[in-house]
């Protein structure tokens, strides 16, 4: 069975700790595109010269490339027992171009799990980091490029029925249980939509 998993949630709720904890857990691959990006950078590519600003002032990719690089990334064969995106997508446009491409695949999106956490708790937590682009101001910009870019995707992932709601202001051990009770009642209810019996 395929487990197909978007982790949503503000810069600093925690996307990246709990993506690596489910992917140990559950054998899937964590496709983190930050750290894609990050890693693109430090390799001084030419898609890395490309973002390179726009990640050093805290703004979004263009679209396009990053449905190219997830595209892409999708096709290799690790994914084939499904896979927890973090950080993608980001935008309205970026979550139609995933769906249209699942759709290809036949393999819908099984949940979206949004780690809601207020903004005070997304500060300090990023204050802890000491990533380039968690300096206080840009960090504050990133929240603000959330609820204006990425935000109108809790409304978009509701309307599908595919929305989870996560506490994510607890500890981590008490968020990871949180979406263990997620994923069990995604595979009990016979999870992927590629498995499940149709309906009579
Ligand atoms: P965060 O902790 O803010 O969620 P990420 O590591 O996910 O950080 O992303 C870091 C930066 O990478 C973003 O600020 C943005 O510049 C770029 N980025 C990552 N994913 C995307 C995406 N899906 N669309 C556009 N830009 C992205």
């Amino acid at each position: 069975m395929a487990l197909d998993l978007v982790l949503l949630g503000p810069p600093g709720s925690g996307k990246g700790t709990q993506a690596a904890r489910m992917t140990e857990k559950y054998r899937i691959p964590a496709i983190a595109t930050g750290d894609i990006l990050r890693a693109q950078v430090e390799a001084g590519t030419p898609l890395g010269r490309r973002v390179r600003s726009y990640l050093a002032r805290g703004e979004l990719v263009p679209d396009q490339l990053m449905v190219d690089i997830i595209r892409h990334r999708l096709s290799e064969p690790d994914t084939e027992a499904g896979f927890i995106l973090d950080g993608f997508p980001r935008t309205v446009p970026q979550a139609q171009a995933l769906d249209a491409m699942l759709a290809e695949l036949q393999r819908p999106l099984d949940a979206v799990l949004y780690l809601e956490v207020d903004r005070q708790s997304r500060l300090d937590r990023l204050g802890q980091r000491h990533r380039g682009d968690d300096r206080p101001e840009i960090a504050e910009h990133r929240i603000d490029v959330f609820l204006e870019q990425t935000a109108p995707l809790i409304g978009y992932y509701r309307d599908q029925g595919k929305l989870r709601l996560i506490d994510a202001a607890r500890p981590p051990e008490l968020v990871e249980a949180a979406i263990d009770d997620v994923i069990r009642s995604l595979v009990g209810a016979g999870a992927s939509p590629n498995t499940r019996p149709p309906r009579s």
